[in-house]
Order: structure tokens, then C-alpha cells, then sequence
């Protein structure tokens, strides 16, 4: 089949689909949701798989090359095997891949190794029970670690752990998930966090940043050697601990700047195409596709998404915007 490239109007290739097929969730993180939930999306407005499938299919033919699969927390809606299966086998996808809060994956870890899924990146803010109570508010450490013990021996690879940075709350973690990727193959990734509205924590003038947890891992663990970014690694910088089996990546949306390499778009639950995370702009594609469009017409809403992708963000702006819930992280 003949694939063609999407370039944005700053000369980037844009080839990553990141689509979030719910905005439902099994945790409340603190900042990501209020502790009340936030208001049900209603049902008729997610998007159905095939609805999914036929604008990721047209996204295809234009050049979406990568797929990432996340929410909400994508397992627990129905059917998402099924899903995830037909994507896997999509010609000219290359790559899909599964980010969750892992609290469903060590039940469903083997199924989905069965579909074909070979990566996964899971979510996990703290390793004390406590404090993972208080991020989550739930008490699902044990489940969330069983899942990546489960993927780890269905042979996922990479199994990637992604930690959200949040001052005052984890940094006693940093060296407890770093010493993991001395005897374990696995890739621990320190996020900043970004200022969406959603957050209940208040934003600290002084933030978490990835350079502080470089130098308390170069401190309290071991030397950290750069290692060559691979396709795999997205925007982090990529370490191993001196000896180390797994890796460290670091990812710094707020105080670095890699908005140049961006290479992705976002479709929401509700059928809208963000071009860029932290800016407001979304394009609704479910209401021409629920009335019929070609999918030439669908081409031209993803094209005018990747047109109208920024060159950067300004942080601040998604300060009164929705949080990752409504987006999709
Ligand atoms: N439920 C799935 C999970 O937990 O991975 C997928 C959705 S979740 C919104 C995706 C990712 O977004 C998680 O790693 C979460 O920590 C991250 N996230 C949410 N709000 C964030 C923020 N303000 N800054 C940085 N990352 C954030």
C-alpha cells in the first residue's frame, strides 16, 4: 500500500496518533481528577471502535505510522481487546502501543500478549502505600505492581513505568523506582508535571524538576550513563545507572523545551482531534462522521489539525483548560 507522509506546517512529520476511548477511570490521581469525579461524558457521544478504527484508518493512509492507546484507563472499556486486535492488525500501523494505570493489567496481561500487544507503559506515582493513597485516592498499590510483574513475565518489552513529578509528595520515590532498573528490564520515566486545570495540588512556584531527580540518582544511587534515544523513547532523555539491567528516561515538557520534535496528534473519546496537548484548539470529527462524511472529508479535518499544530506551547495557557481526563493522556 502506498503510505504518505503528513508534514505540519513547521516542518515536522506528524505520524503519532495518541486516542483515548474513555474518559472513565478506576482512580481519581489528585492531579487529574477532582475527588468528586468529574462529569460522565454521555455514552452516545464516545466514539464506537468502528468509528475509532474508520478515522485512525484514514489517519493511516495519510501517515499516522504509531498508535497509542490510552484514556481514562483504556481497560476498562468493554471490548478494548477486540479493539486493540483489529489495530494491531492494521496494515500500515507499525506500532501500538498501551498506556494504563495498571491496576486491571495483571488479569489481563496475558490476553493481551496474546492479541499481539508487545509493549506497554504503565503509570505509577509513588511505591509507598500511603502515598500511592493519597495520589490515587484508592488502595491499589499491590494490584498496580502485580500488572507490571505480570507483564514483565508475559514478556512485554519495553515494560515502561511513568512517574508524574509532584512536589512535596514523591520525591522520596525517586531512588526506590530508580534502584528497579538495576535487576529489572525496565524503563522508569520521571515526567514533569504539567498545569492542567483538572490538578487539585496546587502548583508550587519552585516545581519538581527532572534535573533534581538527575542529581538524586547521581547521589544516592549510582553514575548515570546517556544512552542513544531509540524509536521507542519519544521525547525522553534516556540514562542507565552504572550496571543497571533497565533505564531511566527523563521527560521534561515544562522545563525543557521539545516541542520541536513533537510528532503527534490526539483524538479525544468524544471524537475531537486536539493538534496539540497544551493548547485549547480541537476539531470535532464525530459529528461529520455521524452524518456521513467521505473519508476525503475526514482527510481534510486531520490535515487542518496538523496545520494548525503550534510550533510550541505555552504552558500557562492549559492552566484554566480541562485536565489529561477530558484530553487523554
Ligand atoms: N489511565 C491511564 C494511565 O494512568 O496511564 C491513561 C490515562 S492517564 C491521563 C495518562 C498519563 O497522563 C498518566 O501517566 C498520568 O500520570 C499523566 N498525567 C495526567 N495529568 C498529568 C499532568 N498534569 N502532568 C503530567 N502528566 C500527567
Amino acid at each position: 500500500m502506498i503510505q504518505l507522509a503528513l508534514y505540519d506546517l513547521h516542518q515536522r512529520v506528524i505520524d503519532y496518533l495518541r486516542v483515548s476511548i474513555t474518559d472513565l477511570c478506576n482512580l481519581r490521581c489528585v492531579y487529574c481528577r477532582p475527588p468528586e469525579g468529574v462529569p460522565l461524558i454521555p455514552h452516545e457521544d464516545i466514539l464506537r471502535y468502528e468509528e475509532f478504527l474508520t478515522i485512525i484508518g484514514v489517519a493511516r493512509d495519510m501517515g499516522i505510522r504509531k498508535i497509542r492507546v490510552t484514556g481514562g484507563e483504556p481497560l476498562v472499556r468493554r471490548g478494548v481487546l477486540g479493539f486493540l486486535e483489529k489495530l494491531i492488525a492494521m496494515e500500515g500501523i507499525e506500532d501500538v502501543g498501551l498506556t494504563t494505570n495498571g491496576v486491571l493489567l495483571a488479569s489481563m496481561a496475558s490476553d493481551l500478549r496474546a492479541i499481539g500487544l508487545k509493549r506497554v507503559n504503565v503509570s505509577l506515582d509513588s511505591l509507598r502505600r500511603e502515598t500511592f493513597k493519597y495520589i490515587t485516592r484508592s488502595d491499589r498499590l499491590d494490584e498496580v505492581l502485580a500488572g507490571i510483574q505480570e507483564a514483565l513475565d508475559r514478556g512485554f518489552h519495553p515494560v515502561k513505568i511513568n512517574v508524574v513529578l509532584l512536589q512535596g509528595i514523591n520525591e522520596p520515590d525517586v531512588v526506590g523506582f530508580a534502584r528497579l532498573t538495576l535487576e529489572q528490564p525496565l524503563d522508569v520515566r520521571f515526567i514533569e508535571r504539567m498545569p492542567f486545570g483538572a490538578d487539585t495540588v496546587p502548583n508550587s512556584p519552585d516545581p519538581f524538576s527532572s534535573l533534581a531527580v538527575l542529581n538524586m540518582i547521581r547521589e544516592q544511587v549510582g553514575e548515570l550513563l546517556p544512552q542513544e534515544r531509540g524509536p521507542l523513547d519519544g521525547p525522553a532523555t534516556m540514562f542507565r545507572i552504572k550496571g543497571a539491567v533497565g533505564r531511566i528516561g527523563i521527560i521534561d515538557p515544562v522545563t525543557g523545551h521539545f516541542c520541536g520534535t513533537c510528532n503527534r496528534l490526539r483524538l479525544t473519546a468524544r471524537g475531537t482531534l486536539r493538534p496539540c496537548l497544551l493548547s485549547g484548539q480541537e476539531l470535532d470529527l464525530r459529528t461529520p462522521l455521524r452524518r456521513g462524511a467521505s473519508r476525503d472529508e475526514i482527510g481534510q479535518i486531520i490535515e487542518a489539525a496538523v496545520l494548525a499544530k503550534p510550533m510550541g506551547h505555552d504552558s500557562h495557557l492549559c492552566a484554566m483548560g480541562e485536565g489529561m481526563n477530558r484530553i487523554g493522556g
